[in-house]
Parts: C-alpha cells; sequence; structure tokens
C-alpha cells in the first residue's frame, strides 16, 4: 500500500549538493507498523516526508496504494493525501485555538458539515482519550495530551497511514509508554498502516512489525524487527 521505488533526494545549498537518500527502495503493506531506525542526518525525516510529498524526490516513484502521486494533479493529489495523515515530534497545533478547533479547522477545510465535524471531534477525542478536554487551549495541556490532540486530529480525517515523525521523541518514558500503547491500539482497532521513524530503538522494538536501518542516505538492512536485531 506505500511503495517507494529507488528514492533519491539531494539538496542544494549554496551551490553544493547534499544527498540526504540514495536509491531507497521501501514497501509496508496494509495494516502494517512499519519502522525507519538511525542517527540524526540519516535521512529519516526526508524519507518520510517523500510519502506525502512535503518533500520532491530527486528521482525514484512514490505509490500510495498503487497510485503514483507525483504524476497526480493538484485537485487528485489533495484527495490522495487525505488518506495519509501525519504526526510530529513538535505537535504542531494552533496555540491560539482550543483542542476543539484544533481539529475542526483543518476539517472545515474540507468542506465538511458542521454535523459531521463535531462528530468527529468527539469521536477521535474519545479514542485518545481527552473528551473532557475540547475547550482546552494546547498551553493548558502536557505534552503527552498535545500529541493525542495531534493525533486525534490526524485520525480526524479518516486516514489509512499514518505518519509519525519522532512522535514520542520529546516525552518522558512514562508518556512515551502510553503514546505507543495507543499508536498500537489504533492499528489494532482502527486498522491504519503506521510508517514511523525514530532514533529509538525501544519504540521499534514495541511497535513495529518491520524496521529499516537508515546510514547516511541509504537503507543498510531492511526486515523483522527479530532479523534485524538478534544478534548471528
Ligand atoms: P534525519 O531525519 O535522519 O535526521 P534528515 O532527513 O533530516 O535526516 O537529513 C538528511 C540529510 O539531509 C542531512 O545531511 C541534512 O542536513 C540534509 N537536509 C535535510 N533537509 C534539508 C534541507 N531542507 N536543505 C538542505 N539539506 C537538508
Ligand atoms: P462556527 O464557529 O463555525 O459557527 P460552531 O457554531 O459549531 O462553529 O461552534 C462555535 C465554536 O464553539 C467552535 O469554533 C468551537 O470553538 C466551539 N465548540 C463547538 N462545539 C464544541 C464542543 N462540542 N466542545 C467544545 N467546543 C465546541
Amino acid at each position: 500500500m506505500i511503495e517507494l521505488k529507488n528514492i533519491s533526494k539531494d539538496y542544494t545549498v549554496d551551490k553544493k549538493v547534499i544527498t540526504a537518500l540514495k536509491d531507497v527502495s521501501v514497501q509496508v503493506n496494509a495494516g502494517e507498523i512499519y519502522g525507519v531506525i538511525g542517527y540524526s542526518g540519516a535521512g529519516k525525516s526526508t524519507l518520510i516526508r517523500c510519502i506525502n510529498l512535503l518533500e520532491t524526490p530527486t528521482t525514484g516513484q512514490v505509490f500510495i496504494d498503487g497510485v503514483n502521486l507525483q504524476v497526480l494533479d493538484k485537485i487528485a493529489l489533495r484527495q490522495a493525501r487525505q488518506k495519509i495523515g501525519m504526526i510530529f515530534q513538535g505537535y504542531n497545533l494552533l496555540t491560539t485555538a482550543t483542542v476543539y478547533d484544533n481539529i475542526a479547522i483543518p476539517l472545515k477545510l474540507t468542506g465538511l458539515s458542521k454535523e459531521v465535524i463535531a462528530e468527529r471531534v468527539e469521536k477521535y477525542l474519545g479514542i485518545v482519550g481527552l473528551s473532557d478536554r475540547a475547550t482546552a487551549y494546547p498551553a493548558q495541556l502536557s505534552g503527552g495530551q498535545k500529541q493525542r490532540v495531534a493525533i486525534a486530529r490526524a485520525l480526524s480525517h479518516e486516514p489509512e497511514i499514518l505518519l509519525s515523525d519522532e512522535a514520542t521523541s520529546a516525552l518522558d518514558p512514562n508518556t512515551t509508554e502510553s503514546i505507543l500503547a495507543l499508536l498500537l491500539e489504533i492499528n489494532e482497532k482502527l486498522g491504519l498502516t503506521i510508517f514511523l521513524i525514530t532514533h529509538e530503538l525501544s519504540v521499534i522494538q514495541r511497535l513495529c512489525d518491520r524496521v529499516a536501518v537508515m546510514e547516511n542516505g541509504e537503507i543498510v538492512e531492511q526486515g523483522t524487527v527479530v532479523e534485524v536485531f538478534t544478534q548471528p
């Protein structure tokens, strides 16, 4: 359902070319939790941003459900992106909007009715366990609660795929565990495919079915978590 074929990405800064990705190929099945692990600078963030074309690959192709996103026009791409939600280390919440509006405002932009929006907000705030915080502002929430709002916002578009860019990296160990448990529940109960990047092995071990290890823009190992992290 997610297929990245021979993806390379070069950034040109002051006429110098920085190669962030070199011929990376990944295939993720529907319903799977797939993790990419590597040190800072390995290319993980560039790779995950290629999945929804937040970054344009220099070469290579991105397929979602067999559709090459790079050939779509603006409207078709916007529709295809509805299938893909994303959460970030820094939450990316609107600080001047309530929890309710952080979820409702992006839904309004998709043209849904007020009634449907209200149902969605309630449903997904319930799933992340924050039904009682709809009128709070982000500054009144803990880091874990902010990430729960971001997860509810992503889920409210009812995507098939959730991309997670270091979603627990700013959280303490107990809060991290509660967010990882929530992601597992989302995968099991809602059937979402999850693609995550992390620099923490514990996150991979807790969640992932399969894993890729990245170094210097390349995948150096790929397989099940047991295959990749059990010493021969
Ligand atoms: P990771 O997420 O594993 O830390 P990144 O994908 O952020 O790795 O970065 C991979 C490489 O690409 C690094 O050398 C980084 O400096 C470079 N890079 C990432 N984004 C940009 C950008 N917008 N412009 C120039 N270089 C970039
Ligand atoms: P609009 O602002 O488009 O008229 P509504 O009349 O649905 O939207 O809601 C007005 C405001 O009340 C919303 O922007 C939101 O901040 C808040 N609100 C609506 N429903 C709820 C709810 N169930 N829980 C918390 N706040 C809500």
